[in-house]
């Protein structure tokens, strides 16, 4: 190994945690330059298989070591429509990068030494969209006859009609909201994914030729079946896990408890923070508990602690979880810049109510058990098994539950037809992504459960595959 791990540079904590402007700065060329040289170009490339869209990532390395971004740009964008976005987000920790060569086989996670795809990937995205680069679209003529409906903007929606539209065939894609994005739009914040970059991903999208539909609900506005009445040729369903889970417990109901997904969509596309410049507002607790352990935690997390610093409220946010760090299954660059920012941590807990005084329906305090692991559950992480007279109380004047999204069920229910598993999650044939309706495709959240994005854009771009097959048949 040449040289050592070149660390991409970030705000400092504390004066970060007092807006939402991004986190991490980008590599500088140098930077970049040195930590691609550190890629060994191994012969046969684990990381390329670590990928669930399969970019050329010992290409794109080589490409950058040689400065030749432009070649670079185009080798990425031949299997990821959103790199900019992914650059950012994914959890390459378990995925290109546990797979690198520097990574020691059998770990949970990639090992420090790993090469810093993520972030190589995100400085040739960044030099892409400073320069407005465009790469190659191969139309195919014979598909440019066809119309393809995409339900749903988020990652496995934009990555179908993106692989459509550049193969020619003509994409309307329908979403609920008023903006495009899915979760990376209400979800996940500016700080970690700043607005702009979607946009741009999105506008690119556009300049494919994608038309994106918002405010309408297939199932509602639209039915499914009349989307083939209105002539498209095939649908892919991209509907995502949008209904949160709660913990059923007593009081779970009192005012100033949210789901995380109300709590981040109410700041993240509603503009909360900005009030009363945007219309939403949102209570900002003195002690706030956020219960769960996945990035869908963190990030309600470091919201709820900027919206206090913002208020000038003294900081106090606890994350409550009930197994230890080792099974969080958020990742772990969040923990580790959640914890920088003084988020709290209160592991090996279960609440199991939620309290008020008796006289307001808000709650104060929150009851919970303390926990010790047990025997491994089917997710192969250990069980949390609660101690009984390990009670206790805490302040909480305001609570944000992320314990897990299921499948919103608008769309299936009115569509009988359309068969689904025990979570309401749609079945497919993992070869095509076809559901149990012809002509119907289906990817994301809404097959596997709760997934990552790269995982999402890896079950559209095989059914687009499949689609365009279809098409040609
Ligand atoms: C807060 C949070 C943080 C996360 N952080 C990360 C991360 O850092 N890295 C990572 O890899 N993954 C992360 N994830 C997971 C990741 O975002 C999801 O796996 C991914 O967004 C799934 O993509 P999708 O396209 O299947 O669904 P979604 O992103 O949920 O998009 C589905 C879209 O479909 C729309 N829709 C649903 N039904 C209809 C209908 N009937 N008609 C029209 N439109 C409809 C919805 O409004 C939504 O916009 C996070 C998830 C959350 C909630």
């Amino acid at each position: 190994m040449k040289r050592d791990p070149v660390k991409p540079k970030e705000i400092e904590p504390l004066l970060r945690a007092e807006g939402f402007d991004e986190v991490c700065f980008a590599y500088s060329e140098e930077e970049a330059l040195n930590e691609a040289s550190r890629c060994i170009q191994c012969k046969d490339p684990a990381c390329i298989s670590g990928c669930p869209v399969g970019i050329d990532i010992k290409k794109f390395i080589l490409e950058i070591t040689r400065k030749d971004y432009k070649s670079a740009y185009s080798t990425i964008r031949e299997k990821n429509n959103f790199p900019a976005m992914c650059g950012r987000v994914c959890p390459a920790e378990y995925q290109c990068q546990k797979a690198c060569v520097f990574s020691k086989k059998g770990e949970a996670f990639a090992s420090e030494k790993a090469i810093n795809i993520h972030f190589l990937e995100r400085f040739v995205a960044d030099f892409g969209m400073r320069n407005n680069l465009e790469t190659a679209i191969n139309r195919d003529k014979r598909l440019s006859d066809f119309k393809v409906a995409v339900v749903g903007s988020g990652p496995a929606g934009l990555c179908c009609a993106g692989e459509l539209a550049r193969k020619g065939v003509e994409v309307v894609m329908y979403e609920a909201l008023h903006k495009p994005g899915g979760v990376l739009r209400y979800g996940i914040p500016p700080f970690r994914l700043p607005q702009n970059v979607l946009d741009f991903e999105i506008d690119y999208l556009k300049r494919m030729g994608v038309c994106i539909e918002c405010n309408i609900i297939i199932g509602k506005t639209i039915l499914l079946k009349e989307l083939f009445d209105q002539g498209f040729s095939a649908v892919f369903l991209g509907l995502g896990a949008g209904v949160p889970s709660f913990l059923g417990i007593p009081g779970e109901n009192l005012c100033n408890i949210y789901s995380a997904n109300e709590f981040l969509t109410r700041v993240n596309l509603m503009g909360a923070y900005k009030f009363p410049k945007y219309h939403t507002p949102i209570n900002i607790g003195k002690h706030i508990v956020v219960t769960g352990g996945g990035n869908t935690a963190m990030d309600a997390a470091r919201v709820a602690l900027r919206l206090q610093k913002l208020n000038k409220i003294p900081p106090d946010v606890t994350v409550f979880y009930r197994r230890t760090e080792n099974e969080m299954p958020a990742r772990r660059l969040e923990i580790h810049h959640a914890k920088e920012e003084g988020i709290k941590f209160e592991f090996l807990v279960q609440p199991i109510e939620f309290l008020n005084d008796n006289e307001k329906s808000s709650v104060k305090r929150i009851r919970s058990l303390r926990c010790k692991l047990g025997e491994p559950d089917d997710s192969g992480r250990r069980r949390p098994v609660p101690i009984s007279g390990s009670e206790f109380e805490a302040d909480c004047d305001e609570a944000v539950i992320a314990v897990g999204l299921k499948a919103n069920r608008v769309l299936t229910q009115q569509t009988p037809e359309l068969k689904i598993d025990k979570w309401s999650d749609i079945i497919v044939n993992s070869d095509t992504m076809e559901t149990s309706i012809k002509a119907v495709y289906a990817g994301g959240d809404i097959v596997g459960g709760e997934g990552t994005v790269i995982e999402a854009m890896g079950m559209a771009q095989k059914a687009s595959l499949a689609i365009m097959e279809y098409l040609l048949k």
